[in-house]
């Protein structure tokens, strides 16, 4: 085996904003945030007004793919939405706010639709196993 040491490790590592332990990956939980007009890709994307006026023509929604919410869990707080972004060569999270929520497609309120505490353990045990 060549010895790459450019490879760039994937894995992105989550600790809790509380408690600065590492974070479980509930998977399936994620929520890409979409834009409706060039001043919401503007501000939210960095591109000039110029390029985000012709992708909000192109399409009526914008889905940005490096910034989602995604749900995690932290052995000690229990389970928690991050916003995600990612960026060329990094990437940061924080948890996700009231208005980002209003991005997403809003399939789901975390407020009223969080995965129960047991559905919760036995991912984690799955995982574990
Ligand atoms: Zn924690």
């Amino acid at each position: 085996m060549p010895n790459k040491r450019s490879n760039r490790n994937k894995t992105r590592k989550y600790s809790c904003p509380f408690c600065e332990q590492r974070l479980w990956r509930l998977g399936k939980s994620k929520h890409n945030l979409f834009y409706k007009n060039a001043e919401e890709i503007r501000a939210n994307t960095g591109m000039t007004m110029k390029k985000a006026k012709l992708l909000s023509i192109q399409s009526s929604t914008y889905l940005d793919t490096n910034k989602w919410i995604e749900a995690f869990c932290c052995p000690s707080h229990g389970m928690m939405w991050l916003l995600i972004s990612v960026m060329k060569d990094s990437y940061e999270y924080r948890l996700a706010e009231e208005k980002d929520w209003l991005q997403t497609d809003k399939t789901l309120d975390p407020r009223v639709s969080n995965p129960s505490v047991s559905e919760f353990t036995l991912r984690m045990s799955r995982k574990l196993g």
